[in-house]
C-alpha cells in the first residue's frame, strides 16, 4: 500500500480515461497512461491517430468530452484558463515571432507569469531575462539572442522553441512532431537535447515521431495510438518491427503489450 502510494507521488502527469470527438469522428477513446519525471516517452501513430488532439488536450489548450488530465493533484485547465505554464509544447513548425528577436521569443514562454500589460510593453523583470538566456545556453543558442527569428535555420529555430518552452520552467514537455520539418542529422540533435532535458532536469518529456529508429534510440518507452485508442504501451527496447508495423498496418488493434505494465 505504501509503495502504491509512493508510486502515485512519482507520478507527473496522469491522463485518465480521456475521449474526444469532433463531430461524427473519434479523435480520442478513453485514453489513459501516466507520465514520471524524467521520462522520455515516444508517441508513435499513422496520421489522423489522435496525437495532435492528445497533446492540446493534456495541455489544456482544447477541452476534453470526458475524462481528466491530472498534473500532480490539480485539474490542467483548472490552473490556468488558456493551458497549464507547467506543461509547454514544441511544435513542428516551431511557432516562433518571426520579426520578434531570439530572445524576445524566448520571454515569451514566461508570459503566464507576468500581468498582461507588462507582456504587451515586454517589460520583462531581470530575473526573468537572466532566466531567458539561461534557456539559451542551455541550447547553444545565446550567441544569437538578439538575432531575429526568421534569420535562423530550422534546426535552430527549433532549438529557440525549445528555450522558451525551457523558460516556462516546465514539469512536462509534449513535444508535437518536433523533427518533421528537420532533416535526419539536425533530427538527431533535437532529439538529444530532448532526452537531455528529460534526464538533466528530471522533466517527462512526450515527444510525436514517425520515424521508428528515432523512437526507439531516444526513448525510454513507447506509446502508440491508433484510432485514438492507446494500443501499445511498452519499453522501447520491447519495440519489435512486428508491433510497430501493426500500428501503421490497417488491421484489427495489436494488443496492450504487457511486457510493463502502467
Ligand atoms: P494526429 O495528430 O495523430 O495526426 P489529430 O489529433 O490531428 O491526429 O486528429 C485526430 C482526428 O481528429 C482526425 O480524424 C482529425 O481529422 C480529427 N480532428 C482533429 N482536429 C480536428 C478539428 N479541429 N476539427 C475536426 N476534426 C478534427
Amino acid at each position: 500500500m505504501a509503495a502504491q502510494a509512493a508510486d502515485l507521488m512519482s507520478l507527473v502527469l496522469r491522463v485518465d480515461s480521456m475521449s474526444k470527438r469532433f463531430a461524427q469522428r473519434v479523435a480520442l477513446a478513453n485514453v489513459s497512461f501516466s507520465l514520471q519525471p524524467g521520462e522520455f516517452v515516444g508517441l508513435l501513430g499513422p496520421s489522423g491517430a489522435g496525437k495532435s488532439t492528445l497533446f492540446r488536450c493534456m495541455a489544456g489548450l482544447e477541452r476534453a468530452d470526458s475524462g481528466s488530465a491530472l498534473l500532480g493533484e490539480h485539474m490542467v485547465g483548472a490552473l490556468h484558463r488558456h493551458g497549464d505554464g507547467r506543461i509547454a509544447m514544441v511544435f513542428q513548425q516551431f511557432a516562433l515571432v518571426d520579426r520578434l528577436t531570439v530572445l524576445d521569443n524566448v520571454l515569451a514562454g514566461r508570459l503566464g507569469t507576468v500581468p498582461a500589460w507588462r507582456g504587451v510593453l515586454r517589460w520583462f523583470s531581470r530575473q526573468d531575462r537572466m532566466l531567458a538566456m539561461q534557456c539559451l545556453e542551455r541550447v547553444s543558442m545565446l550567441d544569437h539572442a538578439q538575432q531575429r527569428a526568421d534569420q535562423l535555420s530550422g534546426g535552430q529555430k527549433q532549438r529557440v522553441a525549445i528555450a522558451r518552452a525551457l523558460a516556462q520552467q516546465p514539469v512536462v514537455i509534449l513535444a508535437d512532431e518536433p523533427i518533421a520539418s528537420l532533416d535526419p542529422t539536425l533530427a538527431g540533435g533535437i532529439l538529444s537535447l530532448l532526452r537531455s532535458i528529460a534526464k538533466v532536469d528530471n522533466v517527462a518529456v512526450i515527444c510525436s515521431l514517425h520515424q521508428l529508429n528515432f523512437a526507439r534510440e531516444y526513448s525510454d518507452r513507447v506509446i502508440g495510438i491508433r484510432a485514438g485508442e492507446i494500443v501499445l504501451d511498452c519499453e522501447a527496447s520491447l519495440l519489435d518491427d512486428h508491433a510497430a508495423n501493426r500500428l501503421y498496418e490497417h488491421q484489427p488493434k495489436i494488443q496492450k503489450t504487457s511486457a510493463t505494465p502502467r
